[in-house]
């Protein structure tokens, strides 16, 4: 019998990756939702090829040309947020959560809701709602399983092992594009300069992340809420070549690592099959060729993020809906060419001080509607923050 299967952000670099894994076995899988954004005529094409049962846009504006290119296929066709959440309520085996941003939040609640597996890719979901998301899974006996590359590694290196043995956790970071750059000449990055990862393709948001290294201050703290691992015991180190991508050390001093060259349709793969291995068509490591492999501590005054995420660790409740929403407006700006690259971290700290005097960050997020309203409100603050920034440097 054929698996159902949803894939939130078809047309992002993950979605796309999923699809190909999809395609190559295509008779043991049947699409009921693929959603997308602006990229309008990929979504239909995946719909048409996959014969969806539904394709949905998340912009209300872009339904007319979605509408258009799918007509007379039969597959259905919907708009805006209302519409990825219903599209999250047909029932599916397996879901793809890969949305970026925030945006991925609700669909992903939704999936769980029904007692499904969630594939995540979309970190911001446990970043700003961990405990609520974990919770929910264990409620309503749905499974998460992680996609990020390092998570996916440190899933790995877990299985069969006691929790209890875990001394610590080590996930790698490339140091992404600016890793070389002396500190100096960061503030000059361009989105262009920030967008040339060395290892990874993955999509513009997620790779000036990588540069940022916002990317690895929200795989921290998504460590933490996904295994319940203490935040001293997380860690991150820079190893520029992307091949191990996770280590667990374990009490008796043993450390595992997590291999593999880097291409997301591993980890995505792992996710599809779980808990089977089946053959991925991913390039094997040769060892000798790579001859090294390098590690080293990771700067916290060259990359800021890191100690923010760990402020954010350290508070809980909602920090992290707070820190998640104040780096995307400051990438937003980042994007626009109003906010120089050095200037990201500066804003969210200023966001995370202004809402603190706001708000209880200390608080759990009780519910999903408590989550999405402080995400709304940290992101007013912080647009006032970067406008009156703007202000005083024009
Ligand atoms: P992309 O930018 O490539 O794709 C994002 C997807 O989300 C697209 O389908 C896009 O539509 C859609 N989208 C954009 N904005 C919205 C919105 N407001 N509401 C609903 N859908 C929207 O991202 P990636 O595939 O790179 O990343 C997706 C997620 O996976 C992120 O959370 C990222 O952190 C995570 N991740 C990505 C990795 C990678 O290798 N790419 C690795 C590990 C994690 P459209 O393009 O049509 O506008």
């Amino acid at each position: 019998m054929s698996r159902s299967v949803s894939i939130f952000g078809a047309t992002g670099s993950i979605g796309q990756s999923t699809l190909d894994l999809i395609r190559r076995d295509r008779g043991a899988y049947r699409i009921v939702a693929l959603t997308g954004g602006r990229n309008v005529a990929q979504l239909a094409a995946d719909a048409r090829e996959f014969s969806a049962e539904i394709a949905v846009t998340c912009f209300d504006d872009c339904l007319p040309a979605l509408r258009e290119a799918l007509s007379g296929t039969g597959i259905a066709v919907a708009a805006g947020a209302e519409a990825l959440i219903e599209a999250a309520d047909r029932p599916a085996d397996w879901t793809m959560s890969a949305i970026v941003g925030a945006a991925g939040l609700a669909p992903g609640f939704h999936a769980l809701r029904h007692g499904r597996t969630l594939a995540l890719a979309n970190k911001e979901s446990l970043v700003t709602a961990g405990p609520l998301l974990m919770a929910e899974a264990r409620a309503h006996g749905a499974r998460i399983l992680p996609v990020d590359s390092e998570h996916s590694a440190v899933f790995q290196a877990l299985v069969g092992e006691d929790m209890a043995a875990v001394e610590r956790v080590i996930i790698t970071a490339s140091g992404g594009a600016l890793r070389d750059w002396p500190l100096e000449r960061l503030a000059q990055a361009t989105v262009a300069d920030a967008c040339a990862h060395p290892n990874w393709d993955m999509g513009q948001r997620i790779t000036i992340d990588s540069a940022s290294m916002f990317n690895k201050a929200l795989e921290l703290i998504e460590t933490r809420e996904f295994f319940g691992i203490a935040p001293d015991k997380i860690d991150t180190v820079i190893h520029p070549q992307s091949i191990v991508h996770a280590l667990v050390g374990f009490n008796d001093g043993a450390l595992m690592a997590h291999l593999g060259a880097p291409d997301m349709r591993h980890a995505i793969g792992y996710a599809l099959h779980w808990p089977e291995r089946r053959d991925l068509p991913v390039e094997r490591i040769d060892l000798a060729k790579l001859a090294t492999l390098e590690f080293r501590a990771a700067d916290e005054a060259r990359f800021p993020a890191l100690a923010l995420a760990r402020q954010v660790m350290a508070t809980g409740g909602g920090a992290g809906a707070v820190f998640n929403a104040a780096k995307e407006v400051a990438l937003d700006h980042f994007i626009a060419g109003r906010l120089r690259f050095t200037d990201m971290a500066g804003l969210v700290e200023a966001t995370l001080d202004a809402m603190s005097r706001e708000i209880r960050l200390t608080d759990a997020m009780d519910s999903l509607e408590t989550v999405l309203q402080t995400d709304h409100l940290t992101r007013v603050r912080a647009e006032d923050l970067a406008n009156s920034r703007q202000e005083q440097t024009a």
